[in-house]
């Protein structure tokens, strides 16, 4: 799925857009299917747009449901709440993103200390592991920045049970290189395939599964189809979800950063935005190719910001806000959210304030509530 055009929101309407009149149609089908890269995709391949939210979850649910109805939207409607719900569970859960953190230092460490984990290491990453697909996934990642759902879930699963890697390291590689990277659904995805995030419940890859639904251009031996789930000591601990701030009123300065990238439709109240700064924080050794899909979106939100609120737009630099009280998206944990200047106030969009609640625990209970959410 090559992404082709900048990371800005026309392109990521023209992507919507093919999805409704290609692809979308046969979705719930077609969806599990990974032709290849040269293929067209069964998928809309817009989650580098929604994970920046150049476009929203909103919008491109409302258009789903407007173009196939309530029934032949639902499966691509459950699967973009996927994203809301890790959102969610990961601000309710920050251990999660804590222990992920810890947990790659130490595998960085052991790789340093661990000839024969550095060797196979160096091998999955850079595709000379001799698995059939695997290796070939491995380039399609650091080149194209972009993997089908279903072979995440089959790389993953290889990473950890096959060539028994710490999951850690494989979150990481696939967080500096995904154009779509994002802590919440990458880090939580890794774990629910380790059997981590539904403890005991793991996601085993299996060859027949692969040929199948790679249409028989994959058929790797020597899968361990039979091992058993990881565990941990102590499961991450639930907190209670972090409030908001309420938009003040009068003269702000609005704070953009790539979690929230279409200020056009934030919540402001009655706030009146004079200045706008753009906040880059990119994942800690982002891929070149994600550095510059970064850059373009922002660019392209500053340009669409600085005219629909008529004023100056440009990257943040000491003493950009003035005096002003300074606004902010909310910035679920990661890098934007560590980088937030103190004192900011922070603010949530609706979609997250009414589903975030249902997320806690699992999906379910987020799944079950969609029709209130997008009534309310
Ligand atoms: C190990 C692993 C790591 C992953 N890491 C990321 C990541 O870093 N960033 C990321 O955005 N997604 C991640 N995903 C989820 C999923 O693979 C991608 O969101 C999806 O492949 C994007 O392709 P698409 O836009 O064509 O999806 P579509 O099938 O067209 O779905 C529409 C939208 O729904 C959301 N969505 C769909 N499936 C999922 C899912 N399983 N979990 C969460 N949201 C979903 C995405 O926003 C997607 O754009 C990961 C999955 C796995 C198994």
């Amino acid at each position: 799925m090559p992404i082709g055009p900048a990371l800005t929101r026309d392109a990521g309407f023209d992507a919507l857009t093919a999805f409704l009149a290609g692809p979308g149609a046969d979705y719930a089908a077609a969806r599990n299917t990974d032709r290849g890269p040269e293929a067209r995709p069964t998928t809309s391949a817009l989650s580098p747009f929604l994970r920046r939210r150049l476009l929203t979850e909103d919008e491109v649910v409302r258009a789903a449901l407007s173009a196939f109805g309530e029934d032949g939207a639902q499966k691509f409607v459950s699967e973009v709440f996927w994203r809301t719900y890790f959102k969610g569970h990961l601000e309710t859960h920050p251990e999660a993103w804590t222990s992920y953190r810890a947990g790659l230092d130490t595998a960085r460490a052991r790789l340093d200390a661990e000839p024969g984990l550095r060797r196979v290491y160096g091998q999955a990453v850079d595709g000379r592991t001799g698995i059939d697909g695997f290796d070939d996934w491995a380039r399609q990642l650091t080149g194209e920045g972009w993997l089908h759902n279903h072979t995440r879930m089959w790389f993953a699963s290889i990473w950890i049970f096959t060539l028994r890697l710490p999951w850690e390291l494989g979150a990481d590689f696939f967080l500096r290189h995904l154009l779509d990277g994002d802590p919440a659904s990458n880090t939580l995805s890794w774990r629910w395939v380790a059997g981590l995030h539904t403890r005991g419940k793991h996601y085993l890859a299996r060859r027949e599964n692969i040929r199948q639904y790679t249409q028989g251009r994959y058929d790797p031996s020597g899968l361990d189809e039979d091992a058993e789930p990881l565990d941990e000591a102590m499961p991450p601990r639930e907190v209670p979800l972090p409030k908001a701030d309420a938009p003040p009123e009068g003269e702000v300065a609005l704070l953009l950063h790539l979690d929230d990238l279409h200020p056009e439709s934030l919540p402001l109240g009655r706030a009146r935005v004079v200045r706008i700064g753009g906040l880059l924080a990119h994942a800690d050794g982002a891929s070149a190719q994600v550095r510059e899909a970064d850059e373009a979106a922002m660019a392209d939100a500053l340009a669409r910001a600085g005219t629909h609120f008529a004023c100056g737009a440009e990257p943040i630099r000491d003493g950009w806000a003035g005096d002003r009280p300074v606004v902010t998206a909310w910035a679920p944990l990661g890098p934007s959210a560590d980088a937030l200047p103190g004192g900011c106030l922070r603010i949530r969009r609706d979609w997250d304030e009414r589903a975030w609640p249902f997320s806690a625990r699992g999906y379910s209970r987020l799944r079950s509530a969609i029709p209130k959410v997008l009534r309310d």
